[in-house]
């Protein structure tokens, strides 16, 4: 069969792989009912392009991103994103496809899927993958679910996931969402899981652990392996949230570690712009226990065809309303291509590299619970901003009159006070030692005028806000704010 998909697109032409379709025309009033249909005009703004291209290029540069500056938000791995990624996304092939286009048309798309599939099996060593879930969470709730079928199957339902106090958030809500109740785990003297704590809360009635690793300090879990051996004696499953992949990429696998599934953050790792919720692609990848949970359907190769097999009587069933995040997966999928398995570890050291640089510059100013060397992110605390009346979030909002975002902060929330910095690979030591430079600049001022960083920012065309009341009254209305 011919594959249409990286045929060269025509200017002008449209969709050169559509069938004519044989459908008899209807009248708008056959297919809108009255109600529905419009009674005046629209009221649409009226501007010429160029007003329309500086509109855009004014409201790109009022907010911070990372093509204008730093942003070493922890654990988000804001890493540069490269513009190939957006030309591969936005290749006529891809852009026009329309996910109920029967599979014979849509060839080039499956075998980019499949391909993308054998690239993560061999990056997180696991048996099997679905790019199904549309962000990292979804990915979390899809594992559960394969865990919880797969406990149902042996005739043996659980209660209980364990879950490591340093967690990301979304950990314990998708284990709720699961059906599971969570079980909170402390972190030892070292920011690493309590293994005798753990060990104690292993019971017939624990379905999984839910562990990130490097964890959300930026430390690699030392005990991995006697950890996820243990799950397995009581015919537990292992969790890993493979949110900080960017740590590991060609240096160690959650299938070595004895994982049972991962999900894996490609918006993260494997470079997508997100942010603001969205957008993204949390594919799962699993051990052999849960291969035949994976959501249906699943991308398969037959001969020189691939196709979707909905015929797996253990799965989980359908988890996304098509077949995934398609434009994230070509991003993903060029990123991947594009640097190889060599390309693919320097990534990796070099993040871990500049976190390292960055980490030793920042201990002479704060304090690090957690002290050594660190992965690809490390986390200080800010409580010394205290003594001025000051807090973290202040030095967060004054780092923005130096052209950079702040870390995360607050987060992980065993750290009081906490900034959880993750420059990644793609600064450089110029960039870095600005970032130090500014930190130290900050503190002086903390201490010569505290006022400053109390209304900080300065230089933005908004200040403080409310974060939760935008999140809560939503105005997203061109008119409502064009005449306020
Ligand atoms: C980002 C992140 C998540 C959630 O991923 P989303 O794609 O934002 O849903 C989960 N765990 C960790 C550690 C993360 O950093």
């Amino acid at each position: 069969m011919e594959k249409l998909i990286f045929e060269k697109s025509v200017p002008g032409r449209k969709s050169h792989y559509l069938p004519s379709l044989d459908v008899p025309e209807k009248t708008i009033d056959e297919l809108i009912p009255e109600k529905f249909q419009r009674k005046q005009d629209a009221r649409l703004p009226e501007l010429s392009e160029l007003d329309v291209a500086r509109h855009f290029v004014r409201l790109s540069v009022k907010n911070h991103h990372i093509v204008k500056g730093f942003y070493p938000l922890g654990s988000c791995t804001m890493k540069y994103n490269p513009v190939i990624n957006e030309d591969q996304a936005r290749l006529s092939g891809f852009r026009e496809l329309h996910p109920l286009q029967p599979v014979e048309m849509v060839q080039g798309a499956l075998e980019l899927m499949y391909e993308l599939q054998e690239l993560l099996k061999e990056i997180t060593g696991m048996v099997d993958v679905s790019l199904q879930p549309a962000a990292g969470a979804h990915g979390e709730l899809t594992g559960l679910m394969m865990i919880r079928k797969y406990h149902e199957l042996q005739g043996n339902p659980r209660k209980y996931v364990l879950i490591p106090d340093s967690a990301h958030g979304t950990n314990p809500a998708s284990v709720t969402l699961a059906g599971y109740e969570a079980i909170q785990i402390p972190s030892d003297a070292n920011g690493c899981v309590d293994l005798a704590k753990f060990k104690e809360h292993l019971n017939d009635d624990v379905a999984a652990l839910m562990l990130t690793n490097p964890n959300t300090l930026g430390l690699f879990e030392e005990h991995i392996l006697e950890i996820t051996a243990a799950l397995h004696d009581i015919g537990a499953l292992a969790y890993m949230d493979g949110a900080n992949l960017n740590a590991l990429l060609g240096i160690a696998r959650p299938g070595d570690m004895g994982f049972d599934v991962v999900h894996i953050n490609l918006h993260k790792t494997f470079s997508t712009p997100h942010g603001g919720g969205g957008p993204g692609a949390g594919p799962v990848a699993v051990s052999d226990r849960l291969q035949d949970m994976l959501p249906v359907p699943v991308v398969e190769k037959q001969e020189d065809a691939y196709r979707l097999n909905w015929d797996r009587p253990k799965s989980i069933g359908k988890i996304s309303s098509f077949w995934g995040n398609f434009s994230v997966l070509v991003r993903a999928y060029t990123y991947i291509r594009m640097h190889g398995s060599e390309g693919l570890r320097r990534v990796s050291e070099n993040a871990i590299i500049n976190a390292n640089y960055l980490r030793t510059k920042l201990e002479k100013h704060f304090r690090l619970p957690y002290p050594g060397k660190c992965m690809h992110e490390f986390v200080a605390t800010g409580e010394k901003l205290r003594e001025y009346g000051l807090r973290t979030l202040d030095l967060a909002k004054r780092l923005l009159d130096y052209g950079m975002h702040a870390p995360t902060i607050y987060f992980p929330l065993i750290v009081r006070e906490a900034m959880m910095i993750e420059p990644t690979e793609t600064e450089s030591k110029e960039t870095l030692d600005a970032f130090a430079d500014a930190v130290a600049q900050i503190l002086l001022e903390a201490q010569e005028n505290p006022d400053l960083l109390k209304e900080a920012p300065h230089s933005t065309p908004v200040a403080r806000l409310d974060e939760v009341r935008a999140v809560k009254q939503l105005d997203i209305n061109y008119f409502t704010n064009l005449e306020n």
